[in-house]
């Protein structure tokens, strides 16, 4: 029989949100485990729009790591976003601050670094969590070479499959609040601002959009995204459209005249915020993509991944204090994050609704935003 490993905490993913988490727990003397199927640095596919929301909330952890990440190289400043509609005309909505693109094979790869410096957090890579339990006693976690942890409370941090949340929270794909997206990098894409979000709203190709958004080394990342629920109900291949979008409709593809794609077109889900879940159980908690927290509107989840990621770190704190971490102590965790993100999300969620597939809606509200009086009045965008 293998022998059990004890800890106070353990992590399951370090992407944003596990990352985040075991960041913000580097200081409470508490073991951590941190549990990560593949290696870093690691892909993920992604727009790599990282908002400026993330500074804050680096900054509520430690100052200094947004002074860091402001020192970062391989990113570009993000100023605007530049909407399209369907017949093309485009309307700018300025940030009122500063976002980013950077990859995320760049950006997860150095918040996991920070994280590894939690020098009470054991960090496993290329370790598959297969089964998860939770009792009043302990919570505990079973690897798929057979080695067993247990721990006080457990974080599923482990993305839009995450096994945590199948396991120990019941969920199931709703495909109303879920998208399909897929990214493809290029190069040399013509006419690319460097600090300019482009988002495609096309005739044939919603509810969903198509985005450019830049890069360093005159780098774009380019995807499509679509409701699942669309995409399940007519059979829409989002490769062959994100594909037909760029080697067919003309204003795009002219863009695409002389780029080069680095790679094959990649595919993942996104779990959508539109739908309120469980999110925490006796001795667990779900974070960022496990807990369905994406935007069902832009599809950003990075910021959401970390907030919850420091929410739940934050609880985790008041559980031992208390030393209670059943079910109904842990709701706390539920309301906060809901508090913090839920309006924002339904909000976005009846905008996504409204807007659907209604090409005139789209065509007439960018033409209207593009009115002289009414564009001087439209408020920076808080991004
Ligand atoms: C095409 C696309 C475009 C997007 N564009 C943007 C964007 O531009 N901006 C934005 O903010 N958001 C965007 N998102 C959403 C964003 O990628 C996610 O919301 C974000 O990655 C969530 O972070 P997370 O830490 O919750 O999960 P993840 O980043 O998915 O991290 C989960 C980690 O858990 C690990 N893991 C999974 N299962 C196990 C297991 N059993 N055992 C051990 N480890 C495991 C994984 O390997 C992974 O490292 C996009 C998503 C997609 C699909």
């Amino acid at each position: 029989m293998n022998e059990i490993k004890i800890f106070d905490v353990i992590i399951i993913g370090a992407g944003p949100a596990g990352s985040t988490a075991t960041i913000a727990l580097r200081n409470s003397g508490l073991k951590v485990a941190l549990l990560e199927k593949e290696l870093f640095p690691r892909d993920k596919i992604c727009g790599d729009a990282v908002s400026s929301v993330v500074k804050r909330i680096l900054r509520q952890i430690d100052p200094e790591l947004e002074k860091q990440l402001d020192q970062f190289e391989e990113k570009v400043y993000i100023e605007k976003a530049k909407l399209y509609s369907p017949k093309f005309e485009s309307l700018e909505i300025a940030f009122s601050k500063k976002g980013h693109c950077i990859k995320r094979i760049v950006f997860d790869n150095w918040l996991f670094n920070i994280a590894c410096q939690n020098k009470n957090a054991e960090i496993f890579q290329q370790i598959k969590v297969s089964t998860v339990t939770s009792n009043q006693e302990y919570a505990e976690v079973k690897l798929e070479d057979g080695r067993i942890l247990r721990a006080k409370v457990i974080l599923g941090c482990d993305g839009a499959h995450s096994i945590v949340a199948k396991q120990l929270a019941n969920f199931k794909v709703d495909r109303k609040h879920y998208s399909g997206a897929v990214r493809q990098y290029y190069k040399n894409v013509k006419g690319l601002e460097g600090n300019a979000l482009e988002v495609y709203f096309l005739k044939g190709y919603l509810p969903g959009y198509f985005w450019i958004f830049p890069l360093n080394n005159n780098e774009a990342n380019v995807g499509f995204g679509m409701l699942s629920d669309t995409i399940a109900k007519q059979k829409i291949d989002i490769k062959k459209s994100m594909s037909d979008i760029i080697n067919h409709i003309p204003e795009v593809a002219e863009r695409f005249k002389d780029a080069i794609p680095l790679e094959e077109t990649k595919g993942f889900g996104l779990p959508l915020g539109s739908k309120k879940y469980h999110i925490s159980g006796e001795r667990f908690m779900l974070c960022g993509d496990a807990a369905s927290l994406i935007d069902p509107f832009s599809g950003e989840g990075i910021e959401t991944a970390m907030e919850s990621g420091k929410f739940a770190a934050e609880q985790i704190l008041k559980c031992i204090e208390a030393n209670d971490f059943s079910s109904s102590k842990l709701k706390a965790y539920d309301e906060r994050v809901y508090k913090k993100m839920w309006s924002n999300f339904n909000n976005h969620y009846i905008l996504q609704r409204i807007l659907g597939k209604r090409v005139w809606l789209i065509n007439w509200l960018i033409s209207f935003g593009n009115i002289p009086f009414i564009k001087k009045r439209i408020p920076k965008y808080f991004y």
